[in-house]
């Protein structure tokens, strides 16, 4: 059975074709700046060159087409005929309160979509026009969509509420939603599975560490909070986002510099010129800060050990709300490849029973691994995140109803 996941963001189209007997990757690629007067395909297949090209893409449909007619390339393509896809999965960053689950997707699930179109601005559009496109380019090919939120839903109401007047919640749909919840669910399974035991004997708190940040504290399976809110603002400090603040700054710093009274100033200040960027003034690329601390730089210095500080605040209130916890894993671009990140945030958490061994930490390996001395009582671990093929696991799942 061959799945295709579609991944629309703003300006791009992501996807991978899988084979699900074996669950390989076939192809993949990406469209990039759509809409700009020039754009990129860069695509692979297994066992094959990268090919790059520089392209004209007026929108997501014109994205999506490029991408069909490549996979079905006579002499180069993947797949002779449309047919062979048994089923499209569509990553969907927010589900808002309609969606907990994935969906078949149907005229009312387009239309439960569209209502999401407020609460995520950003994403939801390029959402929609992608499964559009897939379902002229694609048709009769059924579509799911898997919700970044959707893993989330089991985090109990005291702690997705905020303590705003309740109205908001009902009239605003205000509330705690969380993100990467594929990412959060894959990792978990794979970490139980390097356990050797289910998700429902263990404790294990997630970090994905990647230009956006959130941890996740899942308790027998069951996410009961996450750290990003009703945006993808809240939490750890991130490249570009400043994460958990005092609410209060906010209409301060209206009052103080009238620029800042316009919303969509105020939401560039907080998700594109904060975090590592606003701090050292250098870069929201992790890469970059952590030379500039080997460097000696003094403001690149403050924003990796915020970073760090905010992650291991967080650790520590989900070690304590899981009242203890199996396992500490660490995926995602920094949680993936950076050592020193690591390894300042596990610094000093030994009554917890998390204590690293630095030399397993500093290996450099792209594998899933355990990075924890042998008297942890945390296991500290490492796991790539596959959030394209935990959708595609997740569409084959509803096509098959397994
Ligand atoms: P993601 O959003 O998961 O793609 O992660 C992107 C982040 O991972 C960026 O901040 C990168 O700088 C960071 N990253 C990738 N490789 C490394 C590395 N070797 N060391 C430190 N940070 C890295």
């Amino acid at each position: 059975m061959k799945v295709l996941v579609v991944n629309c963001g703003s300006s791009s189209v992501k996807y991978t074709l899988f084979e699900m007997e074996a669950e390989k990757r076939i192809a993949w690629g990406i469209v990039e700046c759509i809409g700009l007067p020039e754009a990129y395909y860069n695509r692979q297949s297994a066992g094959a060159e990268e090919k790059k090209d520089s392209v004209k893409v007026t929108n997501h449909m014109a994205a999506v087409e490029l991408i069909i007619k490549d996979l079905m390339d006579g002499e180069t393509g993947n797949i002779k005929s449309i047919d062979e896809i048994a089923i499209v999965g569509h990553r969907i960053v927010h589900g808002g309160d309609k969606f907990s689950k994935s969906v078949l997707v149907s005229e009312e699930v387009k239309d439960g979509l569209k209502k999401c179109f407020t609460i995520a601005p950003l994403h939801t559009p390029g959402h929609y026009e992608g499964i559009l496109a897939v379902e002229k380019m694609l048709p009769g090919i059924p579509s799911v969509l898997v919700f970044d939120t959707a893993f989330h839903q089991t985090i109990p109401d005291y702690a997705y509420m905020y303590a705003l007047p309740y109205d908001y919640y009902e009239k605003d749909h205000i509330r705690k939603y969380g993100f990467h919840g594929t990412s959060h669910n894959y990792v978990s399974q794979r970490a139980a599975a390097m356990l050797g035991k289910p998700t429902n004997e263990l404790k294990i708190i997630t970090a994905h560490l990647g230009n956006g940040s959130s941890l996740a504290a899942i308790e027998y399976g069951k996410v009961i909070d996450t750290s990003m809110g009703f945006t993808p603002l809240q939490g750890v400090m991130m490249g570009s986002r400043c994460g958990d603040i005092d609410s209060a700054i906010i209409p301060y710093l209206i009052n103080a510099n009238k620029e800042l009274a316009d919303p969509e100033a105020l939401n560039v200040l907080l998700n594109k010129k904060s975090g590592l960027v606003g701090i050292s003034g250098l870069s929201a690329d992790m890469r970059t800060i952590v030379k500039a601390v080997a460097a000696g730089n003094k403001k690149a210095k403050l924003a990796f050990e915020m970073l760090c500080y905010s992650v291991k605040k967080y650790i520590s209130t989900y070690f304590g709300i899981l009242n203890g916890a199996d396992a500490l894993v660490f995926t995602a671009g920094i949680g993936e490849n950076s050592p020193s990140v690591r390894e300042h945030i596990c610094r000093n958490l030994s009554a917890l029973g998390i204590e690293m061994d630095i030399d397993k930490n500093n290996e450099p390996s792209g594998a899933e691994r355990f990075v924890s001395t042998e008297n942890s009582k945390v296991k500290i671990m490492i796991i790539p995140t596959n959030e394209e093929l935990m959708i595609a696991r997740e569409s084959k799942r509803v096509l098959t109803n397994e």
